[in-house]
């Protein structure tokens, strides 16, 4: 195999991380190899993550609007149901097109493309454990580990992926749950709880925490639980979950307050654990070359993504920052051009965030709570969509844009988004961050109408000013 020539670059691990930094390489004009395990590109991310969750958000959504909203628009059916097996296949047939898009891009660009369980021998050479048997040895001058993550598992608590699911399991249920228990109030258990409550399942998030999704600004948090409660998702925080039994026809969960106290019980025909993901390196042979890595099992890296081996680089889910795709693949960007010996850079306080639920969740920048805790003077401009007009329109106008500025200088420190596109919304703040833009400069900028884009502006007014519209 080709895999046996030195390389410039090895990147171990073809999710958004390591395919990015493969192709990245490639199109810098040096050698490149990706490996990769899994039988397909694309990680966590494409095959059990970002992907196939957004493709089953969306279908769920449409069953869920043809059941709520469609007769309120006019539009009538006779009965509406879902055919579960054809919404897996749609999603299956997105992940699967996508996964084989990757493949073409290595074409396209060069990466050599070698399958199979990678492990250092050195800091420059890599064995790799073919899926038929058999290895080979990649060398290369420079090493990406980019292993990403896996869920965590709770102490305990046994996943078999059919009734005790992970986001893997709940992504393939193969039948809608009457009872669905999520175990974790964070992005990844909220957009699954939501599918399947959209689908018909009572669903009851059980969260160790006074709150969920920790990381968001608390006010636009308070009005999203309650849009999620209004959709009849329950929540019991400050819950700890004591056993999970798997003995009779039901699950049984035993749960505590999370200070300690008397103990009740919940029953669930599935459970979801989604209380977090860890780094990935089992297997990797870390240890065999000495990669330093730090309590909770991330690589450490330096600003330019080198670990304390020289020659080996790590980025994405495997290092600390946000576990996110689009970060990972900045991660990869940067620390190519680093090997390249050009000048790479990522922010990691400007990579918004995103709950793809209904409504979404965005965010970039600093929440309110984190700026008081900065001891930053700051004003802060909100606008409701109830008083955006296509959200009027449209009848989908529950949410709000909050903008977080600093006060002496109206310098825009955060904003956070809760809308039904959200997520595309947000970029217009990113960009502003990024080129240190202030309120007014969203405000004195022309927003078409009718969008709900024009919510961001009038938020924006009223940060520095007063808003128009409401
Ligand atoms: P990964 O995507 O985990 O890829 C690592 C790859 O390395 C894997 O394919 C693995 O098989 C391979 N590998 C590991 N060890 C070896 C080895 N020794 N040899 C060869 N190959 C190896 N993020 C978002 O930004 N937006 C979302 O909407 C979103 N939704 C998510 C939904 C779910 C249900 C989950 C679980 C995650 C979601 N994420 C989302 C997170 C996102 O998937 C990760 O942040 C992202 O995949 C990290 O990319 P990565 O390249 O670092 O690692």
């Amino acid at each position: 195999s080709s895999g046996s020539d030195e390389n410039d670059v090895v990147v171990v691990g073809g999710g958004p991380g390591g395919y990015v930094a493969a192709i990245k390489a490639a199109q810098l004009g040096l050698k490149t190899t990706c490996i990769e395990k899994r039988g397909a590109l694309g990680g966590t991310c494409l095959n059990v993550g970002c992907i196939p969750s957004k493709a089953l958000l969306h279908s769920s959504h449409m069953y869920h609007e043809a059941l709520h909203s469609f007769a309120n628009h006019g539009v009538k059916f006779p009965s509406v149901e879902v055919d579960l097996p054809a919404m897996m296949g749609q999603k299956d047939k997105a992940v699967a097109n996508l996964t084989r898009g990757i493949e073409g891009l290595f074409k396209k660009n060069k990466v050599n493309y070698v399958k199979g369980y990678g492990k250092f021998i050195s800091p420059s050479e890599v064995t790799v454990d073919g899926p038929e048997g058999g290895n080979t040895v990649v060398k290369g001058k420079n090493i990406i580990i980019a292993t990403g993550s896996d869920v965590k598992f709770l102490p305990g608590i046994t996943i078999d992926e059919k009734r005790i699911v992970s986001s893997t399991g709940a992504l393939a249920l193969t039948e809608i749950p009457k009872k669905l228990v999520v175990i974790g109030a964070g992005y990844i258990g909220l957009e699954m709880g939501s599918v399947w409550c959209r689908l018909g399942s009572e669903v009851t998030v059980v969260e160790f925490a006074p709150e969920i999704v920790p990381t968001m600004d608390g006010e636009v948090r308070k009005q999203f639980q309650r849009a999620l409660e209004k959709q009849k998702m329950k929540f019991m925080l400050k819950t700890k979950v004591v056993s999970v039994d798997t003995s009779g026809d039901v699950v049984k969960l035993t749960l505590e307050p999370a200070a300690g106290g008397e103990q009740s019980t919940l029953e669930a025909d599935v459970v979801l654990v989604s209380a977090g993901r860890i780094p990935f390196t089992a297997g990797l042979g870390l240890d065999k070359i000495g990669v330093e890595t730090d309590k909770v099992g991330r690589i450490t890296v330096n600003e330019r993504f080198a670990t304390n081996v020289p020659g080996v680089f790590a980025i994405g889910d495997v290092i600390p920052g946000p576990m996110l795709a689009h970060k990972a693949e900045e991660d990869g960007v940067a620390c190519v051009e680093f090997i390249a010996g050009k000048e790479g850079h990522v922010d990691y306080d400007m990579v918004p965030g995103v709950v793809y639920t209904h409504p979404e969740v965005a965010s970039v920048g600093k929440t309110e709570e984190q700026v008081k805790t900065l001891g930053v003077d700051y004003r802060v401009g909100k606008f409701p969509f109830m008083a955006n007009s296509r959200a009027k329109a449209i009848d989908d106008a529950e949410g709000i844009v909050k903008i977080v500025a600093e006060k002496e200088t109206d310098k825009i420190l955060g904003v956070h988004i809760m809308a039904p596109n959200a997520g595309e919304l947000i970029h217009e703040a990113v960009l502003a961050l990024q080129y240190g833009a202030s309120s007014e400069d969203i405000a004195r900028t022309c927003h078409a109408h009718p969008t709900m884009s024009e919510a961001l502006k009038e938020a924006a007014m009223a940060t520095y000013d007063k808003p128009i519209h409401i």
